[in-house]
């Protein structure tokens, strides 16, 4: 604690003070004492009044990332740990399979902006975005050595959100392990298993956020003909198919995806359910399949992130909005579909909405059976609406 302090302008403390744990940069008046890039600062209000401590990120328009708001607590390695280690102690019930994966720290709604953490097995993955992170990189990776013994921690920050910090390049593998490791991990998740890739250069392997999701997809497919649109390595296909799906079709624009759905089906006894694996581009493919006659009772929908933030919502919602039609017109009378959005940009309420639309223009009535959302180990914070980024619903197609 450097004994800088950022000054908000008049008027515009009522977000931080009513719990917002951001300082944007046009709220700031004035920085006194030259912080560094991570250092903490003392945020005070147009008259001096203290509002709490916080993580200085001058290249940010994220200014200042708010840590505490007790004027008398001490922002040290220590606090650090003991939020890490709290963290951590919160995905207990989840830490019991030694071959599970789960998210061990989610940033702000952890308390602890800027860091991610994951596991799977017995690997972690860390993520680094702000200045005030990278500070607490070592204390980090000491108390993941000394509570968890991982065989290996790599690092798979975001370049994009470190540059709009102001920060380096990525790091890669931080493990004294070798450095010229790609582990491919095989995980457990409900019963099933999973081999991740988490190397370099690799996708991060494993969308441990739809867990839950997938076994309530699953609770739908036993006899139904499922397509499983951006699957993936097909972890929502594997759920349906061990919960007895009549058929499988694959659908992804990635070949390396779609052969390891593949591997996963055969990987966990499955490789007798009739699968058909289509490449393309799932928007138009779903249009075609429609051309083709094709229909099915059940349709998974999980898109990439289409809109990570709210400005690109209008253009996503087109997007998302085409799907789900075409989705529908794919689906007999009664039909499941289960659809999905992780665009952060887009809050559940309207993507209630776009689903409605799609709804109206495929002529179809729908019925919602139920509202999914993020599991416990990526909670959303009250005060930090962002932090909510993903919905489902599955619906029943009339
Ligand atoms: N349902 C998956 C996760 C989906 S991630 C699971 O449960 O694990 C999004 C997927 O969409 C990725 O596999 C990516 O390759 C694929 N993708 C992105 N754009 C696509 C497009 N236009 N058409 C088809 N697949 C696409």
């Amino acid at each position: 604690m450097t004994g800088a302090v950022v000054r908000l302008l008049s008027g515009h403390d009522k977000t931080v003070r009513e719990g917002h744990p951001w300082v944007f940069s046009g709220a700031v008046a004035r920085v006194d004492g030259d912080p560094a890039p991570g250092d903490v600062v003392r945020v005070v209000d147009g008259r001096g009044d203290f509002i709490a401590w916080g993580h200085h990120s001058p290249g940010s328009r994220i200014r200042v990332r708010l840590l505490d708001r007790g004027e008398d607590s001490v922002i040290d390695e220590q606090w650090w740990v003991e939020r890490l280690s709290a963290a951590i102690g919160r995905r207990r019930e989840l830490m019991a399979d030694p071959r599970g994966a789960c998210r061990l720290v989610f940033s702000e709604a952890d308390l602890l902006p800027g860091l991610v953490i994951d596991r799977y097995g017995d690997h972690c993955v860390i993520q680094v975005h702000t200045p005030g992170a990278e500070r607490m990189r070592a204390i980090t990776l000491e108390l993941l050595g000394s509570l968890l013994s991982p065989a290996a921690v790599l690092d798979r920050s975001d370049a994009e959100q470190r540059r709009l910090e102001g920060l380096p390049g990525v790091n890669q593998t931080q493990d004294t392990s070798a450095s010229d490791h790609t582990p491919a991990v095989r995980i457990s998740d409900a019963g099933l298993i999973f081999d991740v890739s988490l190397g370099e250069g690799q996708k991060t392997g494993f969308y441990i956020d739809q867990r839950l999701n997938r076994a309530a997809a699953a609770c739908w497919a036993a006899g139904r003909r499922v397509l499983d649109a951006f699957c993936y390595t097909g972890a929502f296909s594997v759920h349906a198919a061990r919960a007895g799906a009549a058929g499988i079709t694959l659908l992804d624009s990635s070949r390396d995806a779609l052969d390891a759905a593949v591997g996963h089906l055969a990987l966990n006894g499955l490789a007798s359910v009739p699968t058909e694996v289509r490449r393309g581009n799932a928007f138009a493919d779903l249009r075609r399949l429609r051309d083709e006659g094709r229909s099915f009772d059940m349709v998974i929908l999980d898109p990439p992130r289409l809109a990570p933030t709210r400005s690109q919502a209008p253009k996503a919602a087109r997007a998302y909005k085409d799907a789900n039609l075409f989705a529908m017109k794919l689906l007999s009378p009664e039909g499941i579909l289960a659809t999905f959005s992780c665009s952060g940009g887009i809050e559940p309420a309207f993507f209630q909405e776009i689903v409605r639309w799609a709804a109206k223009d495929a002529g179809r009535e729908v019925q919602i059976l139920q509202k999914l959302g993020q599991p416990f180990d990526h909670p959303v914070r009250l005060d930090l609406p962002e932090t909510e980024y993903l919905k489902g619903l599955i619906c029943r197609i009339l």
